[in-house]
């Protein structure tokens, strides 16, 4: 199944493809919730009875003429692996990690797809990183590594802006701070279920930034995979339905140019992952930034 949220008048509504149209899960059903977090959080069986309420579905949406917004756009968590390809880790200069490189995001950074990516005043070096994404469906804590497919609700394409001058040149190196800005979260336009991607350590991804390909790989190339990191997250923390998992960017990121190649006002950013779709967002200037 393929799932966004529709911002509607009633505010943020769940949403199910049903022969391209969007399909709201509540309007069909009161029932049932009216966000994709709390659909994650019925357990097993959401899907067939998200099904079941998706064939009375009566408010239908083109999705032409709706606005999306991350398809899980109120997580408790976004937790993001750095440093996770490993042609990115050498073009970044640093040997690949023994283990997984962890930062996080907060939900104010996130955004739809076709929404704005907005460069902050206080930053002149924003970059970008295609990226896929792991919803979590079944939380839990010391998930072993075999049983770890278990807990995926479903997969989007990512994108995971970071503004470098904060991420490598402050104090301590802002990691975090480089990365959460508002609107440095795009994801979308649609969570896919698992039953519909058929291996996701076997998928191409790939950016394009006005139409030119800058990154150009495969998620053969994680130096941890899905599992691995599903089972050493959940060592540390409670894994919850709807936390986002950033797996990390492949090669050809823009500080690895020469020149670097920073995001600019005006320009159009794609990430596309097989079997995800495509995430479009455009750039604009916060007011006041230079
Ligand atoms: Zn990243």
């Amino acid at each position: 199944m393929r799932w966004v949220t529709v911002a509607s008048e009633n505010g943020p509504r769940a949403c199910g493809l049903v022969d391209g149209e969007y399909v709201d899960v509540k309007a069909a059903d009161p029932e049932m919730p009216a966000t994709v977090r709390e659909l994650l959080e019925l357990g097993a069986d959401w899907q067939r009875r998200a099904w079941a309420a998706l064939a009375r579905g009566v408010v239908r949406h083109d999705p032409a003429n709706i606005r999306l917004l991350a398809p899980v756009p109120n997580p408790r968590k976004i937790i993001c692996i750095g440093l996770n390809y490993r042609d990115h880790a050498a073009e970044s200069g640093v040997p690949a990690p023994d283990e997984p490189v962890l930062f996080s995001k907060y939900p104010t950074a996130l955004i739809g797809h076709k929404d704005q990516i907005i460069l902050p005043r206080v930053s002149q070096e924003v970059d970008y990183e295609a990226e896929l994404v792991v919803v979590i469906g079944r939380g839990g804590r010391h998930i072993p590594r075999e049983r770890a497919f278990e807990h995926v609700g479903g997969y989007a394409a990512g994108h995971d802006v970071s503004a470098r001058d904060w991420q490598l040149n402050k104090p301590g190196k802002q990691w975090m701070a480089g990365k959460t800005f508002d609107t440095f979260a795009p994801v979308g336009p649609e969570l896919v279920t698992p039953d519909e991607v058929p291996d996701p350590h076997k998928l191409g991804i790939r950016l394009r930034l006005n139409g030119q390909t800058m990154q150009d790989s495969t998620t053969s190339q994680l130096i941890f995979g899905v599992d691995e990191l599903i089972a050493y997250l959940s060592q540390v923390f409670t894994l919850e339905p709807g936390d986002l998992i950033f797996t990390g960017t492949p090669p050809g990121v823009g500080m690895a140019r020469k020149p670097p190649v920073w995001l600019k006002p005006g320009d159009t950013v794609e990430v596309e992952i097989d079997h995800l779709g495509t995430l479009r967002n455009t750039v604009v200037a916060e007011a006041g930034r230079a």
